[in-house]
């Protein structure tokens, strides 16, 4: 059993805050989107990764970088 999204917590490149982001694990193996930091208000480039078990990974990255 496994639910359609997963809620992650990762850390704001820019400022450290901990933040949590949701994925929607059908939405594909791998999304890219772009969030806003809520605390620094900075874009920030959000890769999932979505394995087969279900498992979820996420990668923050700076605007532009990479
Ligand atoms: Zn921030």
């Amino acid at each position: 059993m496994s639910n359609a999204e997963e809620d992650l917590e990762y850390n704001c490149p820019y400022c450290m805050t901990p933040i949590s982001v949701r994925v929607d694990v059908t939405g594909g193996r791998r999304q890219a989107f772009t969030i806003d930091c809520e605390n620094c208000c900075r874009p920030i480039e959000i890769e999932a990764i979505v394995e087969s078990d279900g498992t979820v990974s996420i990668v923050a990255k700076r605007e532009g970088e990479g």
